[in-house]
């Protein structure tokens, strides 16, 4: 794993959801952190959050908090201790604590329980204010991330969800903004490009044969042309050509 994980517990979560109500990790949604606070690195604008998740007067509620080379788990109470039990132990794996934080849902959406909320896990990405730029080595560190999530919940697509909220809650599985889902807010937005990002991605999800990567990159052009906002002819000429090439082996 490219990066270290640090488990803390909450009590921010909806206990009730062990299983998330039945429902499997389909989603990502990508948050901004959003301090305000002027001259925060991403160190400190990634500490800060961290506290901020760890109060349960905040109500804040998230599965991943993303800083500079290390990610946030938040877990339950119980969970934690369990796992530092198992870490006393020494059979503590990264992928264990991923999937630990994603076992119950966190109401990164609002704290009403809906479909959406429980079929997505949240990562807060340190940014203090609209329009912040993303720190580079913040930026690795959430591609790495997602990478582990898209390998751990096969679920997760590779893909844009699109908006609006509807269209998600019919969408199979992928990423998305805070922003497609909640008109009020404005997370991550722009410079932040979710394309751009998703190419980054894809580029390195370990998929074990180059078809697999194609076919991956071929079904992301498809969805683009499908959504019909930002298709061009050349995107579905490469699609075409990608799996003709395919198709031919
Ligand atoms: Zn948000």
């Amino acid at each position: 794993m490219a990066y270290s994980i640090e488990v803390y517990p909450t009590q921010n979560i909806w206990n009730g959801s062990g299983t998330r109500y039945g429902r499997d990790v389909r989603f990502v949604a990508l948050h901004g952190t959003r301090s305000g606070r002027s001259g925060f690195g991403p160190e400190q604008e990634y500490s800060a959050t961290v506290h901020w998740f760890k109060n349960p007067d905040s109500n804040a509620s998230t599965e991943y908090v993303v800083g500079p080379g290390k990610v946030a788990v938040f877990v339950s109470q119980a969970q934690h201790n369990m796992l530092l039990h198992s870490a006393n132990s020494g059979t503590l794996k990264g992928d264990n604590l991923l999937l630990a934080a994603a076992k119950y849902g966190h109401w990164h959406l609002g704290i009403g329980a809906n479909d959406v909320s429980l079929s997505s896990v949240g990562i807060e990405v340190p940014q203090s204010f609209k329009g912040d730029r993303l720190d580079t080595h913040v930026y690795q560190t959430l591609v790495e991330l997602c990478k582990d999530l898209v390998r751990l919940f096969p679920k997760i697509a590779v893909m844009e969800v699109p908006k609006p909220v509807v269209a998600v809650q019919k969408a199979t599985g992928g990423f998305f903004e805070h922003l497609t889902v909640n008109e009020t807010k404005s997370d991550i937005g722009p410079p932040y490009d979710l394309t751009r990002f998703l190419h980054d991605v894809n580029a390195s999800v370990p998929t074990g044969s180059d078809d697999r990567v194609q076919l991956k990159e071929a079904f992301v052009l498809v969805d683009k042309a499908l959504s019909k906002s930002i298709a061009t002819q050349s995107d579905l000429w490469d699609a075409r050509a990608k799996i003709e090439g395919l198709l031919q082996q």
